[in-house]
């Protein structure tokens, strides 16, 4: 299992990237939101879109197979 955390910034392109906890590209502790733990990221982004950005994405380094855009 890994901790997941979704950015609360949107990408330019609309979407919030989630990440692993370990992710290079994790967001400062003020720009993130916990999710939980997961087994994959698509529990992870599943979470993400019902409890907080119905349009979440997966980080292309940490999280590619849910990354979509
Ligand atoms: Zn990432």
């Amino acid at each position: 299992m890994s901790s997941y955390y979704v950015n609360k910034n949107a990408q330019s392109t609309g979407e919030h990237e989630v990440h692993e906890s370990n992710c290079l590209y994790l967001p400062d502790s003020v720009n993130r939101v916990y999710l939980g733990e997961f087994s994959s990221c698509h529990g992870a982004v599943e979470e993400s879109k019902k409890n907080h950005y119905q349009n979440s994405d997966g980080c292309f380094y940490c999280s590619r197979p849910c990354h979509t855009r």
